[in-house]
């Protein structure tokens, strides 16, 4: 045991009622649920504190910090006043030699960390939420669109496309009927049975039809219900690189996946279940996350989109008898982004969106354009016939 006396700290006592300091020594004790508190009143006068405390009838100092010697420690103890003590490390000194449990302070610390922790788990888990349930929803959330809804949502994407950067197409009238007959022809085959097995929603019978435009760098593109757009540029780049049709007609097959697969549609859910789950959820903030949000989601999405529709041309080449590798050799060839065209488009392809002033993500018919990361890496892919197996 130590000396009692090597424990005394100096202290002030107010009683609570008068601002007259008491000079009292303040001894710790070691209890049961913690140190007590004993006061030695050095000048005994009219108010004389009650001489002893124990752990619980004192409302312990929570926080004390090394860093903080100097400051002075107060010690409320209720309807008996207040101490005052001058020598912080003193007192810290005291009460971890009656006993205290290792530092108030650290854990006040350890709080902090759980707070945080707590924090980032929330966090995490709404990001997780945005990651994978959003689009899980979207995907079953679309089992209940109708075909009709699509094909006039489309429609209206159409023709707000030809408004804007769209132009007629200049190729020869023959060399449009040939490319749409071997689109037909592909179209057909997927209605045979032999093919249902290509089909991702049950029930689901698009009516593919080609359309052929100008005013866009080469590139294709598929709006649900079935409509399917093919640029000049893209019909005469896969010449000028000496391309069979073939490679034309895989990625229209590409193109075929993702109407099949339903992918625009399910992006426009997705959005809805976005705005709606976040306006529920955070009200006036839910704009920026939802922006945040969309892009997280967007681009995962969209690349795991484009395995699906690349999964999705690859079975249905091989099974008309149609070689893979010409459409893996055209994206090749048309890799990188766009430059020409409007922004529009070229903010579709680079896998964003066009915002609106508010912040927030408006549908709109570049919407509807699908982007094509990673073409490298899915031509390579296309080519060597790896990476379907597992998703499709
Ligand atoms: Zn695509």
């Amino acid at each position: 045991m130590t000396d009692p006396a090597a424990t005394l700290v100096r202290a002030r006592w107010y009683d609570g009622r008068s601002s007259q300091a008491q000079p009292v020594l303040v001894g710790l004790e070691p209890g049961p649920r913690g140190p007590g508190l004993r006061l030695h009143a050095l000048m005994p006068g009219t108010a004389v504190p009650p001489p002893f405390f124990a752990h619980d009838e004192v409302e312990w100092p929570e926080a004390w910090r090394p860093s903080r010697a100097q400051r002075t420690v107060v010690v409320d103890l209720r309807r008996a006043g207040s101490l005052e003590i001058d020598d912080g490390a003193q007192w810290h000194a005291a009460l971890e030699a009656a006993g205290a449990r290792p530092g108030l302070a650290q854990r006040m610390q350890t709080r902090w960390r759980v707070f945080v922790g707590v924090l980032l788990a929330a966090v995490l888990a709404l990001a997780l939420f945005y990651r994978y349930g959003t689009p899980w929803a979207a995907t079953q959330l679309t089992r209940f669109v109708p075909l009709g809804w699509e094909q006039s949502i489309s429609q209206e994407a159409m023709r707000e496309l030809d408004d804007g950067f769209l132009k007629p197409s200049r190729l020869p009238a023959e060399r449009q009927a040939a490319l749409r007959a071997r689109f037909d022809a592909l179209a057909a085959q997927l209605g045979t049975g032999e093919a249902s097995s290509l089909h991702r929603y049950r029930g689901y019978t698009p009516r593919f039809e080609l359309a052929f435009r100008s005013g866009m760098p080469a590139n294709a593109f598929a709006l649900p219900g079935g409509q399917v757009v093919v640029t000049d540029a893209l019909v005469n780049e896969a010449a000028k690189a000496g391309l069979a049709d073939d490679a034309l007609v895989g990625v229209l097959a590409h193109e075929m996946g993702h109407v099949v697969h339903r992918h625009g549609t399910r992006l426009v859910v997705e959005q809805g279940v976005l705005n709606v789950g976040l306006g529920l959820a955070l009200g006036d903030v839910s704009s920026v996350v939802s922006m945040a949000s969309t892009v997280l989601t967007g681009l995962a999405y969209r690349r795991n989109h484009e395995r699906e529709a690349d999964c999705f041309a690859a079975r249905l080449m091989q099974r008309a008898g149609l070689p893979v590798a010409p459409m893996a050799d055209l994206l090749m060839h048309i890799d990188g982004p766009p430059t020409g065209g409007k922004d529009e488009a070229a903010a579709s392809k680079d896998g964003g969106a066009p915002k609106s002033t508010d912040g927030t993500r408006t549908p709109s018919a570049a919407d509807w354009l699908s982007s094509h990361p990673d073409t490298a890496a899915r031509a390579q892919a296309l080519k060597e016939g790896r990476g379907c197996a597992a998703g499709a």
